[in-house]
């Protein structure tokens, strides 16, 4: 055989080699991984100290970026007031309406008139809803029970409702089709029905375009204009302080007054 050519050596007597391990190595010493394992490949190699200093930088970056994060937000949290937390009511002028200063009774009720009748109250949510927009009429409802002290129920938990609420969102046209007095920048609308006793039904259309970028982009805001409709659905009109709930117009910071708890507790019924 001319020199240079392959040329496997000859086993040893009786067999392979065996590595310490107790690895049985089927090949001929000489060979590559002759007396050991063949390489392995798990677990994997260790990384270079270089990339692994710059991956604990990044780590390092992450947590300094979650840590301030966290610290910004309940800053935000402690300085920020809760719009939709409920104030105690203490002391509120009035007006001749028998309403807080700045507030009227709903434009299609006699002043100082229709209330709910007395008797159970109930909600229900019909049709499509946007993404959150039935858990947020739900707090808008909760919120108005808190604030008034009437129970509201859902319609099917009732056996004969007294004053029947009923939710919908709607497209931006059924708004304009259904009031004379809704523009292009309508959000929301109560339709109330009364008898000579007080309303008996409320319809609260919503407009859905404006809920569905309203209830990602600021919730509050969203349950806000929903409670708004419902002091509508009482019976209650508007108030000309701005970012009042009752406020005719969302500024985007609507919050509850202790003059919007004052007007919603003067147009519920005093049944007792
Ligand atoms: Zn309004």
């Amino acid at each position: 055989m001319p020199p240079g050519q392959f040329q496997p050596q000859v086993p040893p007597e009786g067999g392979g080699l065996v590595s310490p391990g107790g690895f049985a190595n089927p090949g001929y010493a000489g060979y590559p991984w002759a007396g050991g394992p063949p390489p392995r490949t798990w677990p994997s190699p260790p990384v270079p100290p270089r990339r692994r200093k710059t991956a604990y930088k990044l780590i390092g970056i992450a947590l300094a970026f979650a840590v301030a994060v966290g610290v910004v937000n309940i800053a935000w949290d402690l300085f920020t007031p809760d719009r939709t937390e409920v104030p105690v009511v203490e002391n509120v002028a009035r007006g001749a309406n028998g309403l807080p200063e700045g507030y009227e009774w709903a434009g299609d009720l006699q002043e100082g008139g229709d209330r709910l009748i007395c008797g159970p109250v109930t909600w229900e949510l019909v049709g499509d809803y946007p993404r959150g927009g039935a858990t947020a009429v739900a707090e808008a409802v909760a919120l108005a029970s808190q604030m008034t002290g009437v129970p509201i129920k859902p319609v099917d938990e009732v056996a004969i409702p007294a004053v029947e609420i009923t939710f919908e969102y709607v497209p931006s046209s059924d708004l304009l089709a259904y009031s004379d007095t809704a523009s292009a920048d309508t959000i929301g609308l109560a339709l109330t029905q009364h008898t000579s006793f007080g309303i008996t039904e409320s319809q609260v259309l919503l407009d859905e375009p404006y809920f569905v970028t309203t209830l990602s982009k600021n919730r509050d805001e969203a349950v806000l204009v929903i409670l708004h409709e419902i002091g509508h659905a009482f019976g209650l009109g508007h108030s000309d302080r701005k970012d009042s709930l009752m406020y005719p117009y969302a500024t985007g910071n609507t919050r509850i007054f202790e003059e919007d708890v004052a007007a919603f507790l003067t147009v519920v019924p005093d049944c007792g």
